[in-house]
């Protein structure tokens, strides 16, 4: 893998920030974006934009055979057996949303519980939460141990038959570990709970193939896949998707509408209310057609390279802690230096050019297991390099010194 030439994909790498090359290992937050997929977007406007599934002439023709040639493309990178399981919404946000309404609406009464765990992203607690304050349900969590591992005795200790669904991260974004979701969603299935994949972070970094994993819903963003804003997946098996009820009401989504009844359209449309962000979901398909080119399994190689380097490296310098040492993880490291501040360390690093997240990762209830208020986090992706895991190690050693 040639990454100098990689790198040329990426215009907004190349930048000094504060008279210092950029370094951004802020990955996890939103990965930045190849030429083509800016290019087509702007082509796309330039020569065929036009409204979907709306008129019969040529450039709205044109405009609906991109967008569903996208659905296609995400369809055939993920492994759905239908392209009518690929429903486009604004992002992983958007799609646990859409889920836990729907869902809720139709199968979850009093007393009954939703299992999610301890290190998800806010994203996939607060929509349960308000789905359980809705129904009179209760949700439970999975803890996870001191390395950030999932317990799965505590798992299968919580899988009663009350659970009506599981929804798990595939890879935390705060402590990086990869959880074991075939075994999850095998241990769900016995008795016949549905499983939510929060792919979020998965997605960019490892082959997913949604048949062989079994999974009943499988959610992604299209700005974590150098992809525009925006956009997002949610993967549903048809045979949920068609009796779920829709989560917005709008055109599309319906089939006739009087003001005495309405009845809807078919999948996918159903879950696709109003005009989408099709401008979008086609930037995105270009996206994966550029990973499909590089071969995701070359760019996880590679990114594992870079996050067994970075673990060796922090793990030299005295004082830093890392939180996650899960054996399995993505390339994402959380970590906090000495009694130094996050926001300090942050700043002191951003003027040496090198962008990190620091904060609470929207993971309040990890930040609270571990007694701390935020962490640093390093997140990689295929265009970094060795040189510049370097840079943000020198960086630490600075803020070190500074605070010494
Ligand atoms: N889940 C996980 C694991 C995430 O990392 C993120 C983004 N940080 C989200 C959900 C939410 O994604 P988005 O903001 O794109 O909707």
């Amino acid at each position: 893998m040639d990454i100098n030439k990689i790198r040329e994909d990426f215009p907004i790498l190349k930048q000094t920030v504060y008279g210092h090359p950029l370094v951004y290992i802020d990955n996890a937050a939103t990965t930045q974006k190849p030429r083509c997929v800016i290019d087509l977007m702007s082509k796309f406007q330039l020569e065929s934009y036009s409204s979907i599934h709306r008129g019969v002439h040529y450039l709205s023709e044109r405009a609906t055979e991109s967008y569903e040639d996208a659905r296609k493309t995400v369809q055939n990178f993920i492994n759905a057996d239908f392209s009518q399981e690929v429903i486009f919404t604004s992002g992983t946000t958007g799609s646990i949303n859409a889920v836990a309404f729907s869902f809720g609406e139709r199968y979850v009464k009093k007393g009954d519980e939703i299992l999610i765990t301890a290190m998800e992203h806010h994203a996939n607690i607060v929509p349960w939460q308000m789905m359980c304050e809705r129904k009179q349900a209760k949700l439970k969590v999975v803890p996870f141990d001191n390395d950030g591992v999932l317990q799965m005795n505590e798992f299968e200790k919580l899988l009663t038959k009350k659970v009506k669904l599981v929804a798990v991260a595939h890879v935390s974004n705060s402590l990086g570990t990869i959880n074991p979701i075939k075994q999850i969603i095998e241990k769900a299935h016995l008795l016949n709970i549905p499983v939510l994949i929060d792919g979020a972070q998965s997605i960019q970094h490892q082959n997913i193939d949604v048949q062989a994993l079994d999974c009943d819903f499988f959610v992604f963003s299209g700005h974590k896949i150098y992809g525009p804003t925006g956009i997002g997946i949610l993967y549903g098996k048809e045979k949920w998707l068609n009796e779920l009820p829709p989560y917005q009401g709008g055109g599309e989504m319906v089939n006739c509408v009087t003001f005495e009844n309405t009845t809807y359209n078919e999948l996918p449309f159903k879950f696709e209310a109003g005009t989408t962000n099709f401008v979008a979901a086609i930037g995105m398909a270009e996206s994966i057609k550029y990973i499909n080119n590089l071969g995701i399994e070359t760019l996880n190689a590679w990114e594992n390279e870079l996050l067994n380097y970075a673990k060796l490296k922090l793990g030299e310098i005295e004082g830093l802690r890392i939180y996650g040492n899960a054996p399995e993880k993505g390339p994402i490291i959380s970590f906090l230096l000495d009694k130094i501040h996050y926001y300090d360390a942050g700043m002191i690093l951003d003027k040496l050019g090198i962008a990190v997240r620091t904060g609470a990762l929207c993971a309040h209830p990890v930040m609270d297991i571990f007694e701390v208020e935020g962490t640093i986090r390093a997140s990689f992706a295929f265009y970094n390099t060795k040189e510049e895991i370097d840079a943000l190690i020198q960086g630490l050693f600075k803020v070190k010194e500074m605070f010494k």
